[in-house]
């Protein structure tokens, strides 16, 4: 597979990229972009079969559920039956940004996505180049590291193209990413709001807003429990 290459510019909407690159999500395609913790690899996460292609290009086992990346908060409400007083709360001070929510999903989620868990990770990355993709898609986009699975994930397009070249269709060149650390995973459907991988956003942070925030047992080397985010297995 051919796969095309653009190179974003900082002070430019890039319009005319944007459009090419949504026209292959929305052709069912996968296509590389940046985000503010690493680049993800991205496909019409409301289309099984554009997910499943994700999943072959990676190599990543079917049983590791992806994010549902959005543009703005209202996006979240058509993937989730609801959201509770904490979800809004860490909607409001977290996002945009490196925090992912894991909510219970509504019908329109496929099970590629979720990997037939009840449950959705749904995130509003904080890089600007990342929204405007997003937003030119029109869809939400399941996105993980653009790696093959098992390789660090690449924060810069070279690296994406070590991996990636001939196995996707478009990849986008934003330079390198802010942090290099991955988002932080919280579950919000627990009684007290769980991480369940650490990344971007702190503990410390999290409590400041949130008070009591728990951590998966599992994180914290107690092997008598299993991780609650599978890929952390
Ligand atoms: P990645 O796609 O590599 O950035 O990783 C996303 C992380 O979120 C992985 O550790 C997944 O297992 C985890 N994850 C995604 N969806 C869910 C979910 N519904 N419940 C728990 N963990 C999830
Ligand atoms: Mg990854």
């Amino acid at each position: 597979m051919k796969t095309s290459y653009w190179k974003l510019q900082k002070n430019s909407d890039n319009q005319e990229i944007m459009q090419e690159a949504a026209a292959l999500i929305r052709a069912g395609e996968v296509v590389s972009f940046p985000t503010e913790t690493v680049y993800g690899l991205g496909a019409d996460g409301l289309n099984p079969e554009a997910v499943a292609k994700i999943f072959a290009a990676k190599g990543r086992p079917n049983d590791n559920p992806l994010i549902l990346h959005i543009a703005k908060k209202e996006d979240i409400a058509q993937l989730t039956t609801g959201l509770n007083a904490n979800a809004k709360k860490l909607m409001e001070h977290f996002w945009p940004g490196p925090l992912t929510l894991i909510v219970n999903k509504s019908a329109i989620v496929p099970d590629a996505v979720s990997a037939g868990l009840e449950t959705v990770a749904v995130r509003f990355p904080s890089n600007k180049f990342a929204q405007d993709f997003i937003r030119a898609c029109g869809c939400p986009i399941a996105a993980p590291s653009a790696n093959i699975s098992g390789r660090p994930s690449p924060t810069n397009a070279q690296d994406v193209l070590e991996d990636m070249q001939g196995k996707v269709a478009g990849m986008l060149d934003g330079g390198n990413c802010g942090i290099g650390l991955e988002s932080t995973v919280v579950d919000t459907t627990s009684a007290v709001p769980t991480i369940l991988r650490p990344g971007g956003i702190t503990y410390e942070m999290l409590t400041e807003v949130m008070g009591a925030v728990e951590i998966d047992p599992a994180l914290q080397g107690d092997k008598n429990f299993k991780p609650k985010a599978p890929g952390m297995k």
